[in-house]
């Protein structure tokens, strides 16, 4: 069985509602987790980062749980399992979190995830018939535009450290 997420085209209002709801639940894990290293880190400035990302994109979910009314949005999202088989990015990358865990490192794996929300979005916008959705989704894309932005001005300031990690500065996730 294939699994390739993004061939069909996500028409259906619950799907759609369900996956967002998932990326932005699996970002809020993210940045919690992301943030106790940080606190092992004793790197008070990131901690305060991701706790403050941790509650934006749990802003994100509530809003979208709203919009979803009754449904039960994480159990559409498991039902359609289409990030649940390895494909799930948060996953993936949390998977590696936990031994390459500096400031550097940990602002990878929020740009993986950021750069992903935001391309979801984006592809909602585009795609989505509701008007309703379709402005939820635009806000988002603002949002993570900015978080994006937020890690990379971040990056600059936690460069990559000279250790010998990955020599591959575009796509430090590619390995492995
Ligand atoms: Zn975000």
């Amino acid at each position: 069985m294939s699994n390739t997420p993004s061939e069909r085209p996500i028409t259906d209002l619950t799907e759609l509602l369900a996956l967002a709801y998932q990326i932005e639940a699996d970002a809020v894990q993210r940045y919690i987790d992301l943030a106790e290293q940080m606190e092992v880190h004793n790197n008070q400035d990131l901690l305060k980062v991701f706790r403050d990302l941790a509650r934006a994109e749990g802003i994100h979910a509530e809003e979208i749980r709203k919009m979803a009314g009754d449904t039960d949005l994480a159990a559409v999202a498991k039902r359609l399992g289409r990030w649940q088989k390895g494909g799930s990015p948060e996953e993936v990358d949390l998977g590696a979190a936990h031994y390459l865990m500096t400031p550097w490192h940990a602002l990878q794996l929020a740009l993986i995830g950021e750069k992903r929300a935001l391309e979801f979005f984006t592809s909602v916008v585009d795609t989505t018939k509701d008007p309703k959705i379709k402005e939820m989704a635009g806000e988002f894309v603002e949002e993570e535009a900015e978080h994006v932005n937020l890690v990379y001005r971040l990056l600059r300031k936690y460069p990559k450290p000279s250790d010998n990690w990955s020599e591959d500065d575009d796509s430090p996730a590619a390995q492995g």
